[in-house]
């Protein structure tokens, strides 16, 4: 059988757990297609309930929750707010809407996460040209949590808001409490591809009800409570839609299978490709159980015989889906007039990174397909 004769096994796509399409069929029976309606209300409860943040607000993605966060914490022109250069872009280009410059920091080898120790440096040379910034947005890359703690400990001093871009780390876990749990806001991503999905939504989580009451009113337009139409501010059409949410309450009920299954994939690569000479994976902090969002490895070229586009071009002809690691933000031409704290470790990882297929219906046949392909590539 030829390559192109095989099925396509894709990055992560949705995985469908089965209970959508009732929630779905509630939606259509009561007649509530539009934003707002009593399936964005569950799912809001259920999400708080699943991770222990008290109020939720669905929005149609992860990017529009991180755009309200900082419109809430009046981010505006020219502040500066600190992220993670190791990210995806959405991370980032809220804090550009708001006029606002971001800053990057790199990650560290232990968590591929915002470095802790740069994030000081950069907090405190800040703070010494008068100019402290106004939040700091480190991203759970792949399912892994940063180190909020350490990091909560270098803001706090100055009253600093920790916003936690927790696109990729619904149902991760950070010192026992669910990923976002230690920020002032966490934004999720219901995308198509992350661990579950609503075919595409966000949602912004935090403890504090004003902040949620406010970002659910900033995203219907910010209409003043009158009969008429009027407007005192800017706002914005950013909430989930009543049947994208039905989707959303079915996919959580499954979630904790989902993470079981993604960690299980991690395991079964690791297994397999671990003792090939110059491969490793992303390592797992002690602090938290990571979601396992996409299995990450690390190519040494020279060791393996093989770069990590060698064997993403190797995988394709196959058709196998794979993707380098996220490009850093400070390398990117868009953003090439932003400062930065470091840069090499998020630089190295992107150069000798690799995500593989992590779909969680992928079966043992397609594992061993791409473990199989990946190694025929090596010396
Ligand atoms: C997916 C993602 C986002 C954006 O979420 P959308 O729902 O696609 O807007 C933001 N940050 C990170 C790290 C992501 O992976």
């Amino acid at each position: 059988m030829s390559a192109s004769n095989k099925d396509r096994i894709y990055l992560s796509p949705p995985h469908m757990g089965g209970t959508e399409q009732d929630f779905v069929k509630q939606a259509f029976d009561s007649n509530f297609i539009a934003p707002l309606g009593p399936q964005v209300n569950g799912f809001e409860q259920d999400f708080s309930k699943m991770s222990g943040l008290a109020h939720c607000a669905a929005l149609s993605s992860g990017t529009a929750a991180l755009h309200l966060a900082l419109r809430i914490l009046g981010v505006e022109k020219d502040d500066v707010v600190l992220a993670s250069s190791l990210t995806f872009i959405g991370s980032v280009t809220p804090v550009k809407f708001l006029g606002a410059e971001p800053c990057f920091i790199d990650s560290d080898y232990k968590s591929w996460n915002m470095d802790p120790d740069l994030l000081a440096q950069a907090v405190d040379y800040y703070i010494s040209i008068g100019k402290k910034p106004k939040a700091v947005i480190p991203t759970d890359l792949y399912g892994q949590c940063a180190d909020y703690d350490r990091i909560l400990e270098i803001l706090k001093p100055h009253g600093i808001p920790l916003v936690v871009d927790a696109a990729e780390s619904v149902g991760a876990m950070y010192k026992g409490k669910h990923a976002g749990k230690h920020a002032l806001m966490a934004a999720y991503s219901f995308n198509g591809n992350k661990i579950i999905t609503t075919s595409g939504g966000g949602l912004l989580a935090s403890d504090n009800k004003e902040y949620i009451d406010r970002a659910r009113w900033l995203s219907q337009q910010a209409k003043e409570p009158l009969p008429h139409y009027e407007h005192k501010e800017l706002g914005y059409n950013y909430r989930m839609s009543n049947v994208v949410a039905a989707i959303g309450r079915g996919q959580l009920e499954v979630l904790k299978d989902r993470v079981e299954r993604k960690r299980e994939i991690f395991d079964y690569y690791k297994k397999a490709l671990e003792n090939s000479p110059g491969i490793s994976f992303m390592p797992e902090a002690d602090y938290g159980k990571c979601n396992r969002w996409l299995t990450a490895m690390l190519i040494d070229e020279d060791k393996f015989g093989a770069s990590p586009d060698q064997i993403r071009i190797a995988l394709e002809e196959n058709n196998i889906e794979s993707r380098p690691v996220w490009k850093p933000m400070h390398m990117q031409p868009l953003f090439k007039d932003c400062k930065s704290f470091g840069g090499k470790v998020s630089e190295d990882l992107f150069t000798r990174g690799l995500c593989l297929p992590s779909g969680t219906a992928m079966s043992k046949t397609d594992l061993d397909r791409t473990i199989e392909s990946i190694r025929n590539c090596g010396k």
